[in-house]
């Protein structure tokens, strides 16, 4: 099963797509967590994008695409995959529609703009080992410490206020656009992502068994 799933900053597409990954058996391609890992170890791609997500932009189309060329073609993706924070704009969609893989269903989490918000500034992450957590959902035992290693909690550089508003209006302006093009493709799959988590998961596998 190829599938994409669309949804903006903290819709719960990472969860979501996670729990995609365990109940087909196929893996959760996101291309922010590939950005991500390579600043972590500090690669030259890591180097590139780092200013880049600090400040909600988007990497240069020819990187991404060639990224997710790559991972696609890997033996992994045989059976299929969730694609998750790509295709992103016409060019990436473009591009992927010419690749040889034929996408069955893109899912779209439906999140109202006050929902999203109250979400992303309650989200922290630890310095440390990099655990998440959201002030309303998913508390740390103390205060600021992480639970697992006791490490500060931290507004991640991307959830900063001026970030956000870019991120949101990339969303809006470049993104949006791109389910219109699936929806005249007939795969596209609008979900409710405003319920509990179990709830999204159950109406998304139910979308993609109809
Ligand atoms: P995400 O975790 O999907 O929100 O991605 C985090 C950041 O990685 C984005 O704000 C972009 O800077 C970058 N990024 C992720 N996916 C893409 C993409 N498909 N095209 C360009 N930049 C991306």
């Amino acid at each position: 099963m190829r599938l994409i799933i669309f949804g903006q900053q903290a819709s719960g597409k990472g969860t979501q797509a996670e729990k995609i990954t365990e109940h087909y058996g196929i893996p959760h391609i996101s291309t922010g967590d590939i950005f991500r890992e390579n600043i972590s170890k500090g690669t030259e791609l890591g180097k590139l994008a780092k200013e880049i997500l600090d400040r909600g932009e988007l990497v240069p189309d020819e990187i991404t695409n060639k990224i997710i060329e790559e991972r696609l073609s890997r033996d992994d993706c045989s059976k299929g995959f969730i694609l998750d924070g790509y295709p992103r704009n016409r060019n990436q969609a473009e591009f992927l529609d010419n690749l040889p893989y034929q996408i069955d269903a893109v899912i779209n989490l439906e999140v109202s703009q006050q929902e999203l918000i109250k979400r992303i500034s309650s989200r922290r992450v630890c310095v440390n080992c990099k655990t998440n957590y959201n002030l309303i959902y998913i508390k740390p035992k103390q205060e600021g410490m992480c639970n697992k290693c006791g490490g500060k909690l931290i507004i991640r550089d991307d959830d900063k206020p001026e970030a956000i508003k870019k991120r949101l209006a990339i969303y809006h302006e470049q993104t949006e656009p791109l389910l219109k093009f699936y929806e005249e493709k007939g795969i596209l799959k609008n979900i409710n992502g405003e319920q509990p988590m179990e709830a999204v998961s159950n109406d998304i596998i139910k979308a993609l068994e109809e």
